[in-house]
């Protein structure tokens, strides 16, 4: 009797341990490598190298269909062939149709004519003539795509690009498989867009970078985890004639987005659908893309060119001292 009193004693001690330990969060695994164009970054609070691995395979995936910098993807397919079924080209292009509706063509992923003539973000970049210029704002409408059981089309001449998206896209993505995993914290990050994965003890604390400085941060906010996008005119720019261009560009102008914004972080239930309103956000400016966020239930931290800051939702951005 006082044997089994004993064993039960160690027993209960042991299970108490491993729930005291699982209450601490313990180093996460992480990996970092270049995909989709950027830097990208996962870390596993119980996820083994072999989640790791399997999350970047997905990456790759997505890069393959979905990339205009690679010949044989499907993205390359539709802007040559005019029509594809891959369901990752449907899915990104159903979600960029409707906020290019809703944003009344500020978001619009028919710019791909566009973006290759500036290549900004490439060694080629240059200031394109007007006339180039209007010629290619000819095949922007992204009224003129359809989606069709699974087969999305684009009209002749289109070519679409889904550069302001397909980060955002990728954290779906990754939520996706944590989902069906038994990893239950996580954060990746896709460049500018970040999915934060299951509960933290007192919220997660995200940075909102600096646009006014090379590596700084300018504030923090915490929440509760979920997506969140940054677009930003520092993060991919060119010079020419003392001049700053940036890759956001305007669709009813074909130049880049004469905002008054330098950034725009975009908190939302979605990846893709915060990748995409931060875009829509930095074309629209602060009073339009609040009303765009507010439509989607999503938040919004607007830094302004003077450096002042607007919000809406429900962030609470915390400034970095001096910022
Ligand atoms: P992001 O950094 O997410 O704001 O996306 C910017 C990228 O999206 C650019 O590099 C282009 O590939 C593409 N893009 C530029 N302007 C637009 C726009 N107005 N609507 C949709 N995509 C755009
Ligand atoms: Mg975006």
């Amino acid at each position: 009797m006082r044997n089994k009193l004993f064993y039960c004693l160690i027993a209960a001690v042991l299970i108490c341990a491993v729930l005291v330990v699982g209450l601490f969060d313990r180093d996460p695994f992480s990996m970092s490598e270049t995909a989709m164009g950027t830097v990208v970054t996962v870390k596993l609070y119980n996820g083994t190298q072999a989640d790791a691995i399997a999350l970047f395979d997905i990456f790759e995936a997505i890069e393959a269909s979905s990339s205009v910098n690679r010949s044989s993807s499907d993205a390359m397919i539709l802007n040559t062939v005019g029509e594809t079924n891959n369901s990752y080209i449907y899915e990104q292009a159903a979600i960029c149709t409707d906020i290019a509706k809703a944003s009344d063509g500020a978001f619009d992923f028919t710019v791909g004519k566009l973006t290759k003539l500036w290549n900004i973000g490439f060694d080629n970049a240059r200031v394109p003539d007007k006339k180039e210029i209007s010629d290619a704002l000819m095949s922007v409408g992204y009224d003129r795509v359809t989606l069709d059981g699974n087969t999305v089309r684009v009209a002749s001449g289109q070519e679409i690009d889904f550069g302001a998206i397909g980060k955002g896209y990728a954290c779906d993505k990754a939520k996706e498989f944590l989902e069906n995993s038994k990893i239950k914290k996580a954060v990746i990050s896709v460049g500018g867009s970040l999915l934060f994965h299951g509960k933290k003890s007192g919220g997660w604390t995200v940075a909102v970078r600096d646009p006014f400085s090379e590596n700084g941060i300018f504030g923090t906010f915490v929440f509760d985890g979920g997506f969140v996008s940054t677009s930003g005119s520092y993060e991919r720019y060119f010079e020419a004639e003392g001049k700053k261009y940036h890759h956001i560009l305007d669709p009813a102008t074909g130049y880049p987005a004469e905002s008054d914004l330098v950034s725009v972080t975009v908190i939302a239930d979605g990846g893709a659908l915060s990748d995409a309103l931060s875009t829509a956000c930095f074309v629209l400016g602060f009073e339009k893309g609040e009303a765009l966020l507010i439509r989607y239930g999503a938040s919004g931290i607007f830094i302004h060119k003077n450096g002042e800051v607007s919000t809406c939702g429900t962030v609470d951005l915390v400034r970095e001292q001096g910022k």
